[in-house]
C-alpha cells in the first residue's frame, strides 16, 4: 500500500499531465492574438478534433495511471469521449435550440465516457448525464435508482448573483436552449471584465451576454463552448479527483457525495491569468471557443 505522502507526490506529477495535455492539444492551434479571428476560423477541423481527442485520451490515461488501471484501454475510451465532446461543441455553437440541447447532452456523455475510461468501465448508454443549470442529473433507466442528482455550488452562487444583479435579466429562451442560465444586460447596461468592455462572459457554466454585442448570437455560441469546456473539467477532472480524495482523506467525506464544488475550471482559469496574463491555457480555451463560434456562421 502506498503511503499518503508517496501518493500525493506521484499524484501531483500525474495530475499536471492533463493540464499539459490540453496545452499540447492546443499547440497545433494558431498562436496568434484572438483578435485575428479570420485566421482562427481557417484552421482545419482536424486540428481541433485532434486536440479534443487527445485531451480526452490523456485525461482518461492519467486517471487510470493514478488508480492503477489499464492505461491504453483508458486512452482509447477517453479518445472516443473526446470525439463526442468535439461533436457536442459543434452542436452548441449551431445557433438553434434543438442542436444546442443535443450538443450539451452529447458533450456531457463524452465527458462521462472520458471519466469512465479512466476506470476502464465499458462505453455504454446505461447512464446518461444531463446538466440543467447548477444541477447535474444522471439518468440510468432500469436501475433501482434511475435518477440521481448532484448540485454544483459554484454554479448555484453564480445563478443567485445573476438573479440579484439589477443590471441583468434572465433570458429564458436562450437558457432553455443552453440548459444553463443565460443572462443579458438590461437596457444600455455594459458588461465589463477587469475594467474592459466584453461581449460576453462564462462564469463556470453561467453565461452573461452584453445586449450591445455586435453579434449576440455569435457571442452566445462562443460562451456556450466555454460552458462545454467547464462540463468537461467538472466530469472528467473534478468529479474523479473528488472521488479519489474521498477515498483517501477522511475529512472530505463530511461533504455529501451529491455536492460538487465546481471550482476547478474557474480556479485553473484564474491561476492561469494570475501567472501568465492571457497565457497558454486561457488562450487555448478562448481560441477554441472562437473557432467553433466562427465556424457556426
Ligand atoms: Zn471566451
Amino acid at each position: 500500500m502506498r503511503t499518503r505522502r508517496q501518493f500525493s507526490r506521484s499524484a501531483w506529477s500525474r495530475w499536471t499531465v492533463p493540464l499539459l495535455a490540453v496545452t499540447i492539444g492546443g499547440s497545433v492551434l494558431p498562436q496568434s492574438s484572438a483578435a485575428q479571428t479570420h485566421s482562427i476560423s481557417e484552421q482545419p477541423a482536424f486540428f481541433v478534433l485532434g486536440g479534443n481527442v487527445l485531451a480526452g485520451g490523456l485525461t482518461a490515461a492519467v486517471t487510470a495511471a493514478i488508480a492503477g488501471n489499464n492505461i491504453p484501454d483508458a486512452f482509447l475510451k477517453g479518445a472516443v469521449g473526446g470525439a463526442l465532446i468535439y461533436t457536442g461543441k459543434t452542436a452548441v455553437a449551431a445557433r438553434n435550440w434543438p442542436a444546442m440541447v443535443a450538443g450539451r447532452a452529447v458533450s456531457s456523455m463524452g465527458a462521462e465516457i472520458v471519466a469512465r475510461g479512466g476506470r476502464n468501465a465499458a462505453i455504454s448508454l446505461d447512464s446518461i448525464p444531463i446538466p440543467l443549470g447548477p444541477i447535474d442529473f444522471m439518468i440510468s433507466p432500469g436501475r433501482s435508482n434511475p435518477v440521481s442528482v448532484s448540485l454544483n455550488v459554484f454554479d448555484l452562487i453564480a445563478l443567485a448573483q445573476g438573479l440579484s444583479e439589477p443590471g441583468l435579466s434572465l433570458d429564458l429562451e436562450r437558457s432553455a436552449a443552453a440548459l444553463t442560465p443565460v443572462f443579458v444586460t438590461r437596457g444600455f447596461g455594459v458588461l465589463r471584465e477587469s475594467g474592459q468592455r466584453v461581449n460576453g462572459i462564462a462564469i463556470g457554466r453561467t453565461v452573461v451576454l452584453d445586449r450591445g454585442s455586435p453579434d449576440l448570437d455569435r457571442t452566445f455560441a462562443h460562451e456556450m463552448v466555454h460552458v462545454v469546456q467547464a462540463d468537461f473539467v467538472l466530469r472528467a477532472w473534478e468529479k474523479p479527483l473528488h472521488a479519489l480524495a474521498r477515498d483517501r482523506i477522511a475529512p472530505i467525506r463530511v461533504i455529501p457525495k451529491w455536492i460538487d464544488a465546481g471550482v476547478l475550471f474557474p480556479t485553473i482559469l484564474q491561476l492561469n491569468d494570475l501567472a501568465f496574463g492571457s497565457g497558454q491555457f486561457m488562450h487555448l480555451t478562448q481560441t477554441e471557443a472562437e473557432w467553433f463560434a466562427l465556424r457556426s456562421r
